[in-house]
């Protein structure tokens, strides 16, 4: 049993159930802050480190539309979550090929992963929260497998309607059981007549990243680009999981000690930037990466190292085929302030939503 799980068990033991939100936003701040839970070594892996292609594309997204917002002398290149920094060299590099040399603002709250974000992109400044962020230029904003790390809160219908979702002890194990207090107030109208059983979830704290992302956009020009597992369209279920050294473990045996993570549900963010008359564009990975043009990416680095080249593809088709990255992994793009819109992708609600499989 983690220390975490046993100061879990008895904060249970003393004042009762704890909601799932308090349960995965304290598990993810401590198993984030001692470790670096990225790469082969580590506990998963993220697209930046399949091929050096994904943050080439990311840069050369931003690149194009700081030339199309008339290059702007002096732009921020912010990414919150930035991990091992890898995806900020793959796009930096980039957009300088381009002309862009934006300043450099990391939101890290890991103390472990700032160390080797240091390291690796010396000339970055450090933020705990998107709050101090510069509020004078305008932002290239770039997230990464950032928001569904974020915790989730979860309503659960019962017999007698709307209850929270929490993490108890039952049998002398943490288990999920319902609140007692009546929760019909937090749930959408739409969603209110659902079977027992049925379980709800939001993310408050990513519609908070996403309010001041917006605002900021508004206010200052520019763009953000949020890429992670997710939904376009609202939907029911739990997708609460939790990862171990490469496998799925049971979300609540390893508190502190496996990366819990719940899809992104872009619908309800897409809301949100618009409500501060931002313009949200969407899809999936795969067909954003293909418009960006990672093939001619890949194809043009398969030549210059042919020893190399079944990898390219490997990693081409690991971050692009509806199997594997392709589609599980939705891009949402949104740009304000008088900022043209990305490349890329359509407008957010523009494609057919009926024919997204539930994953
Ligand atoms: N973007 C990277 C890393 C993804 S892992 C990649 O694609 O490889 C999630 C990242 O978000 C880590 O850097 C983690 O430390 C950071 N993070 C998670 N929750 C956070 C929070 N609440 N505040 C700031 N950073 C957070």
């Amino acid at each position: 049993m983690t220390d975490l799980a046993r100061r879990f068990r008895r904060l249970i033991e003393a004042h009762g159930p704890m909601p799932v939100a308090r349960f995965m936003g304290e598990s993810n701040a401590l198993y984030y802050s001692a470790r670096d839970p990225l790469g082969a070594t580590g506990d998963f892996v993220t697209a930046p480190d399949i091929s050096q292609m994904f943050g080439e594309m990311i840069g050369l997204w931003c690149a194009d539309l700081w030339h199309r917002a008339g290059h702007p002398q002096n732009v921020a290149y912010v990414e919150l979550g930035p991990g091992r920094g890898t995806l900020a060299i793959d796009a930096l590099r980039a957009m300088n090929r381009q002309g862009l040399s934006p300043q450099v603002h990391f939101v890290e709250g890991s103390p472990a992963l700032r160390e080797i974000q240091r390291s690796r992109v010396p000339g970055a400044t450090f933020h705990d929260d998107l709050a101090d962020l510069p509020g004078d230029v305008p932002m290239l904003l770039v997230a990464n497998e950032f928001l569904d790390a974020l915790p989730v809160r979860q309503l659960v219908r019962v017999e007698k309607g709307w209850r929270e979702r929490m993490v108890g002890l039952v049998d002398d194990r943490l288990a999920f059981v319902a609140g007692d207090q009546p929760m019909e107030e937090a749930v959408p109208a739409d969603l209110a007549d659902q079977p027992p059983g049925t379980v709800i979830e939001t993310s408050p704290a990513a519609a908070t990243v996403m309010g001041e992302v917006a605002a900021r956009l508004a206010a200052q020009g520019g763009a953000a680009l949020f890429i992670d597992y997710g939904h376009l369209a609202g939907r029911t279920g739990s997708t609460l999981q939790a990862v171990k050294g490469h496998a799925k473990v049971d979300a609540l045996d390893h508190p502190g000690e496996a990366d819990l993570t719940a899809h992104v549900d872009f619908a309800t963010l897409a809301t949100i930037a618009h409500t501060h008359g931002v313009a949200a564009q969407s899809g999936t990975q795969g067909q954003f990466l293909a418009a960006l043009g990672i093939e001619t990416r890949a194809r043009a680095l398969a030549a210059a190292a042919p020893a190399r080249a079944k990898e390219t593809d490997a990693a081409l088709r690991r971050l692009t085929a509806p199997g594997a990255m392709g589609e599980l992994f939705k891009v949402l793009a949104l740009t304000g302030g008088g900022w043209p819109h990305g490349a890329g992708l359509p407008a957010h609600g523009a494609v057919a939503q009926g024919s997204e499989k539930p994953d």
